[in-house]
């Protein structure tokens, strides 16, 4: 039996409130949003607490990248809230929500391709107005985890190969210091064992005090480094649950087999849609 939890947005603050009782680093309530008139975000609500990463799993098209985009004022919400370490960032500009320290780390890494991986990372600090110092000692800090780009700062970016630039996708924006880093699909045409590669980084960033929400297509992986994860299925959280509770439970196996109503797993009516793992 499933557990329905009736105050999806209770439950998902409280889960995101780390063990000395910080609030969250991330929490987001009742979110609706979608392109034009199309509705494709439902009554979202996680949370992320500060220094853990929170994986977002689902099938291709579940809603996953536009949780992402509203989280960093892409696309406008149409009803809920997005709580930023206690900053209401529900309406804000991209620019102020960067400032804010919510990074987002597209799919398909965005890098200009035709820069070097130098000038890749000095974009990074755009609109910082940091003093050179500064910038060169958090150059070095961010380099420190990506040991391969500290031998290739002169090489154009579109010549790393698919790992290595996800890793500089990934370093320029870390320059920033962000509070809140978002991943979407880090391993996205990755080898399995750049995938590891990748992976073995994020495990460290963690470890550095770093918060991520993952967006992830791999499973295993994501729930691999995941502290919690929540499942999403047509623009719906349909499960939420510590990692280790979510590896394979039927939740995950329905949502990507699009079986939401089988099991007697069906969703509950009006807006409220997190569901506790028993
Ligand atoms: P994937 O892993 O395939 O990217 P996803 O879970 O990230 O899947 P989204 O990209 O958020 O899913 O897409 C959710 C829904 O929104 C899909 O039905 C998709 O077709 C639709 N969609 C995505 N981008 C747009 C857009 N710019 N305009 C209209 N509809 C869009």
């Amino acid at each position: 039996m499933y557990g329905l939890d009736t105050d999806a947005a209770r439950s998902a603050s409280s889960q995101g409130a780390d063990r000395n009782g910080a609030g969250p680093m991330l929490d987001v309530t009742g979110l609706d949003t979608g392109y034009g008139p199309v509705r494709i975000l439902e009554g979202v609500s996680l949370s992320v607490a500060p220094g853990t990463v929170v994986a977002l799993v689902g099938a291709n098209g579940a809603g996953k990248t536009t949780l992402l985009r509203a989280l960093s004022g892409l696309i406008s919400p149409t009803a809920g809230r997005i709580v930023v370490d206690g900053q209401d960032l529900t309406n804000a500009r991209p620019n102020t929500i960067v400032n804010a320290g919510l990074v987002h780390v597209a799919e398909g890494r965005r890098l200009f391709r035709s820069q070097t991986v130098g000038e890749n990372l000095d974009l990074g600090f755009y609109g910082l107005k940091l003093a050179r110092t500064e910038e060169r000692a958090r150059l070095h800090e961010v380099l420190a985890f990506f040991p391969v780009l500290s031998d290739k700062l002169q090489a154009q970016a579109g010549a790393l190969s698919g790992g290595q630039q996800q890793m500089l996708a990934i370093a320029q924006v870390l320059v920033r210091r962000p509070k809140l880093l978002l991943l979407d699909e880090p391993s996205l045409g990755l080898a399995p064992v750049i995938v590891d590669q990748v992976f073995d980084v994020l495990k460290r960033l963690v470890g550095n005090g770093t918060t991520i929400l993952l967006v992830e297509q791999m499973v295993d992986r994501a729930l691999e480094i995941a502290d919690r994860a929540y499942v999403i299925q047509n623009g719906r959280i349909v499960g939420s649950g510590t990692a280790a509770e979510l590896k394979n439970s039927d939740t995950i196996r329905n949502a990507y087999l699009g079986k939401a109503d089988a099991h007697g797993l069906a969703l509950p009516p009006s807006s409220s849609h997190t569901r506790k793992m028993p």
